[in-house]
């Protein structure tokens, strides 16, 4: 089983290099594992957004991004399939810790994704946890050392990074900053910083905001190498 598993894997990544946005009509035109695309299918995702269209590919292919798009335009997917792919190519087991964290501005927001993630990510090994304050944090603490794919507001992060002994990100894999100028604008600057600091470099990023303000760049400057930037035209 493991040797299908590791030619499937081998057949995936093999075609990443010839993936064309321009080309991509449904997500079966991506190379995505069965578990993805079952997970995508069984939500009556089928055709993807244009911010998915051209982003999945630059991250399948391990870069970072900077992605300018709109509230409803579909970023909570482009990012998720990649953190899927990432992990299920690696691999990635209960026992190897937090691989993906994704830091979102909002409770509500986080909570969004952990939602889209059990939804179209359920097939997948993978546990996956909300840190987002307004819950107990010894009950937070104790179950961190088994989550693989961590969604959290940067205040709560940043706290289990000082404070908890139990946390560890050495092993992080993908970083996704999600509405990044909101973050911002809500005064987490610092916050960002610091955990951005505290994060192993050679991890893969992929940055999201509505606008492109000074502090955005900033923040990008910090958080990215040679990122490929993706901003899809609107269609009003
Ligand atoms: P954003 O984060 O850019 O504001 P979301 O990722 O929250 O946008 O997506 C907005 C809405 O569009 C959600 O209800 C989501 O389920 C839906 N959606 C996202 N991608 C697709 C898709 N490829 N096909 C159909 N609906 C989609
Ligand atoms: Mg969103």
């Amino acid at each position: 089983k493991s040797v299908e598993e590791d030619a499937a894997i081998q057949y995936l990544q093999a075609q990443y290099d010839k993936i064309n946005p321009a080309e991509i009509k449904t997500f079966k035109d991506f190379p995505l594992s069965q578990k993805t695309l079952k997970g995508l299918k069984e939500n009556n995702y089928v055709t993807p957004t244009e911010i998915q269209k051209q982003a999945i590919g630059y991250a399948l292919q391990g870069k970072d991004i900077l992605g300018a798009a709109r509230t409803g335009s579909g970023k909570t997917l482009a990012f998720l399939i990649p953190i899927l792919e990432n992990l299920f190519c690696k691999k990635w087991t209960r026992l190897d810790g937090v691989g993906a964290l994704v830091i979102s501005p909002t409770r509500e927001l986080a909570y969004q994704i952990y939602e889209a993630l059990r939804k179209v990510g359920h097939l997948h090994d993978f546990s996956a946890g909300l840190i987002i304050g307004g819950q107990n944090l010894k009950f937070e603490r104790k179950r961190m050392d088994q989550i693989n794919i961590l969604i959290c507001t940067p205040g709560r992060l940043l706290q289990h990074m000082d404070e908890n002994p139990l946390f560890d990100c050495s092993h992080l894999q993908i970083l996704v900053l999600d509405e990044a100028d909101r973050c911002l604008d809500m005064g987490f600057e610092t916050t960002m910083n610091a955990i951005i600091e505290n994060l192993p470099p050679e991890r893969q990023t992929l940055l999201f905001s509505a606008t492109q303000t000074k502090s955005v760049k900033d923040l990008a400057r910090l958080s990215l190498s040679y990122p490929t930037y993706v901003a899809p035209h609107e269609q009003a």
